[in-house]
């Protein structure tokens, strides 16, 4: 009886998600698409369309030069503010301390660069660098703890620069202490030398990208010996009752706030969309370990709406 509902259901959600939104559904699947999600000729997804791959960057971006003004109020009402405590358990779970030095990867508008710098502050070994001359010429009490910091890195300039005014208010500046700059680029091909940071993140940023191999590639080639991988992305409910409703949630309720809040259906239908073409949670796992990390685990979020792996290059 169970089955049967569950069968239904799976079907349901499977055929009302594809009748209103997933017109080229059959088109996409028909081609040789590999575990990425990536097809093997020369196209690739945007959400449920099937594009050529050298699009694809030209309208992420587009999607995000939208949204960069209202994207964070949207993350708080779309998520009923509960992205928060995914980022705040990515950090926990990365418990960074004083001397690590942070890649984080489409990082937008800073969310998690921000808390790993407040969780370095929070560290008992944490001893600010207090330059004397601030301090009134007295003297300083404790000797600094190793310098740490976080480097932002995004593709949308407009991203960075809503970013850089939260941090600013927030004190947080390239001189600061733990420090915070701010850089962009595309994560396929990152202006980094081998082996610079112990810390690396990507949150919500990676099934945006075009090819997800050779980002996996890069985050590893740019991460000491030692170092650590962490992504926070969307992912797949298991459970087909819970997935329906949330499939019902995201694809009805999230496109329609976007266009009160932000002016933009279309944008959040696609980041609806893109979420459904991510890799399940055991093929994300295969292809984290075919970039060369190893110890790769993941932990699901709120029944798997969003999961958290994780790798070391050792
Ligand atoms: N990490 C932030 C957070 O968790 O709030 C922002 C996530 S936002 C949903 C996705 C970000 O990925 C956007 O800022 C976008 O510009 C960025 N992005 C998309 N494709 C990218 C790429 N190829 N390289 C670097 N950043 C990219």
């Amino acid at each position: 009886m169970l089955q049967s509902l569950n069968r239904s259901v799976r079907y349901l959600s499977t055929s009302i998600g594809s009748r209103l939104y997933c017109s080229n559904t059959n088109q996409t699947t028909k081609n040789n698409t590999n575990a990425s999600g990536v097809n093997d000729n020369q196209q690739t997804h945007f959400g449920f369309k099937t594009v050529n791959k050298e699009d694809k960057e030209s309208m992420v971006k587009d999607v995000f030069d939208s949204v960069s003004s209202s994207y964070d109020l949207m993350n708080d009402v779309m998520s009923m503010g509960i992205h928060r405590l995914w980022k705040d358990e990515l950090i926990n779970t990365l418990n960074p301390t004083p001397g690590s030095h942070l890649l984080d990867v489409a990082g937008g508008t800073g969310d998690i660069s921000f808390r790993f710098l407040d969780k370095i502050k929070t560290s008992p070994n944490y001893f600010p660098n207090i330059n004397k001359s601030n301090n009134g010429g007295g003297e300083v009490l404790k000797s600094s703890s190793l310098p740490s910091s976080a480097t932002v890195f995004d593709i949308n300039q407009s991203m960075l620069n809503e970013g850089k005014k939260r941090g600013l208010n927030k004190g947080y500046t390239d001189q600061s202490d733990p420090s915070i700059d701010w850089v962009q680029g595309n994560s396929e091909q990152l202006p980094f030398k081998d082996n610079t940071f112990n810390c690396y993140t990507v949150s919500f940023g990676i099934r945006n990208c075009t090819n997800i191999d050779q980002v996996l590639r890069e985050a590893y080639r740019v991460l000491k010996p030692g170092g650590r991988f962490l992504c926070l992305e969307f992912s797949q409910v298991p459970n087909p009752l819970l997935r329906f409703a949330y499939d019902q949630y995201s694809f009805n309720v999230i496109p329609i706030m976007g266009q009160l809040i932000s002016g933009d259906r279309d944008s959040y239908s696609y980041l609806v969309e893109s979420i459904r073409k991510f890799p399940d949670q055991e093929t994300f796992v295969q292809m984290i370990q075919d970039a060369g990390f190893k110890q790769v685990t993941y932990k699901n979020l709120t029944f798997g709406i969003c999961s958290i792996h994780s790798g070391f290059k050792l």
